[in-house]
């Protein structure tokens, strides 16, 4: 599961699309957590696609990983201005790669 401390025990690396990208990266296989408010651990998304059906303002959009050992693609919070802190994607996501951290 996403560890819900990574903004203690992770580096910030990168921005990607508007969000923050958590370290370590080394693509193609280790591509970290991505959003912060809602953040999806890259590494842990098997792309399910639950969060993307069930986000009621949709807050993901899928972006390729080629290489990954888990998947092809992942679940990238673009949008993550957006969430209502619902907690659906939370809940669904198969694999717990989803943290929400309500403010
Ligand atoms: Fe979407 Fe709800 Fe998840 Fe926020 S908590 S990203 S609104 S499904």
């Amino acid at each position: 599961a996403i560890d819900p401390n990574f903004e203690e025990t992770r580096e910030r690396v990168a921005e990607h699309e508007g969000h923050d990208v958590w370290g370590p990266v080394e693509e193609p296989e280790e591509l970290g957590i991505h959003g912060t408010h809602v953040a999806v651990d890259f590494d842990i998304c098997l792309a399910d696609g639950a969060c993307l059906e069930d986000c009621p303002v949709d807050v993901f959009e899928w972006v390729d990983s080629p290489g990954h050992p888990e998947s092809e693609r992942k679940a990238d919070p673009n949008n993550e201005s957006a969430c209502i802190d619902c907690m659906l994607c939370v809940d669904v996501c198969p694999v717990d790669a989803i943290d929400v951290d309500p403010s």
